[in-house]
């Protein structure tokens, strides 16, 4: 296998560091400081300065390139994609509650969250709050790894049929934070990122479990970790981008919010944010609209997203023939009905590069009875024209609050992106 700086403990550190899509932004933009990237600003012109490493970040979202020192227009993209969210439990607009005498916090789930694994987990909170900055609107980041919140199971012993219960989001999902009355959570969110009560305006609050990622196993062969769907792409994504070789072509990472819920926003990846800041950076190097589309058209862009691994207690839910190992390397997927963007071309072009990374590939189908997810492949293939291929490394236990995954797929799967991005 190719030299690569990615681990299963790395990767378990940028996670815990990551509890909300902003702070993923803010770990990865952290990362590439260190390695001469330069901060762009959306609201200026860009022209003479888009050549160099770059990043540019908008809300939850993040794309970085290394333009390296040759300034001409017209050398094609390199991209790989992935997505900065992850399901989970959301803070409402009013979510100061009482309940049984208990002061209780009113939550939503976040894209398809599998609630029951959110029961009984001690919660911290973390996101960004909007202010009031002297008339003007500015944000914060916040983070709190405390133990504040916790939505406890039912009893055993009150459920109907002790087989388990169904949980209902509205009902089911509202956390503990305390007995007595408490003041109102988001001025006691505020004081802990030094605001004054009343300043906080506007807010993205999300809950995160406590408990660290770890390597488990009796050999250690296993990352227990949140949020692997999909800070694993980030993580492997950003040490492919700064351990690649500089090839002909530009090397671009783009991470996108709100993956879990249909990637429609202003930053999702159904917006202009890619094919935007492609644009600017082709004519900012001088190249024509002309120059911009053949740029557009000569790129190629590995979706990464992570992968169904063949779960041990249910292989019958997996298509048969299509074992995928932990443990057994990067995953292409394929889908009929493009529920992933992979055709024959991508399918070798990402082959070819586990080849030159020295790692092997598993291919996977879904089950044709069983409804397929999808990722932002499709939606930036459809937005941008670039040929586009779905990827990921394998896992189990997606959208649980706590996810698992082969140490050895983490260099495994950065390798092959890294080879993909040296082209
Ligand atoms: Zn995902």
């Amino acid at each position: 296998m190719i030299a690569t700086s990615a681990s299963a403990e790395g990767l378990g550190a940028f996670i815990d560091a990551s509890p909300s899509p902003f702070h993923v932004c803010a770990t990865v933009a952290a990362e590439l400081e260190a390695a001469g990237y330069v901060r762009l600003d959306e609201t200026r012109p860009w022209a003479g300065d888009v050549d160099g490493r770059r990043y540019v970040i908008r809300g939850g979202s993040l794309i970085a390139w290394d333009g390296g020192d040759c300034a001409s227009p017209v050398r094609p993209l390199r991209i790989v994609g992935g997505h900065t969210d992850s399901p989970n439990l959301r803070v409402k607009q009013h979510p100061d509650r009482r309940s049984a005498d208990l002061a209780t916090v009113a939550l939503e789930p976040y894209g398809g969250a599998w609630l029951n694994s959110w029961l009984d987990r001690d919660l911290g909170l973390s996101g960004r709050l909007a202010y009031d900055d002297d008339g003007a609107v500015s944000y914060a980041l916040v983070q709190i790894d405390e133990p504040v919140l916790r939505v406890p199971q039912l009893a055993i012993h009150l459920s109907e049929d002790r087989k388990g219960v169904h949980l209902d989001p509205q009902r089911h999902v509202d956390a503990i934070r305390g007995v007595a009355d408490a003041e109102p959570l988001i001025d006691w969110v505020a004081a802990r990122a030094g605001l004054a009560p009343g300043r906080v305006l506007g807010w993205e609050l999300m809950t995160h479990d406590l408990a660290p990622s770890q390597l488990i196993g009796t050999d250690r062969e296993l990352l227990s970790a949140p949020r692997l769907d999909n800070q694993g792409t980030c993580y492997a994504g950003l040490r492919a981008l700064l351990d690649a070789e500089r090839g002909a072509q530009i090397p671009m990472l783009a991470l996108f919010d709100h993956e879990e819920v249909g990637s429609g926003s202003e930053r999702g990846a159904a917006s202009d944010f890619l094919v935007t800041v492609c644009e600017r950076l082709v004519t900012g190097l001088g190249g024509s609209r002309e120059e911009f589309f053949a740029v557009l058209a000569a790129s190629f862009h590995v979706s990464g997203d992570m992968a169904h691994a063949t779960h041990p207690n249910y292989p019958d839910r997996h298509e048969p023939g299509h074992r995928i190992a932990v443990g057994g390397g990067p995953v292409l997927k394929v889908n009929q009905n493009l529920r992933y963007a992979s055709d024959a071309i991508g399918e070798a072009e990402f082959a070819l590069a586990c080849r030159r990374a020295g790692v092997p590939l598993q291919r996977y189908v879904h089950r044709a009875d069983l409804p397929c997810g999808s990722t932002i492949g499709p939606l930036t293939a459809t937005r941008t024209g670039v040929r586009t291929v779905d990827v990921g490394a394998p896992q189990l236990a997606m959208h649980s609050a706590r996810e698992l995954m082969g140490a050895a797929d983490v260099p495994m799967y950065s390798a092959a992106l890294q080879a993909f991005l040296a082209g």
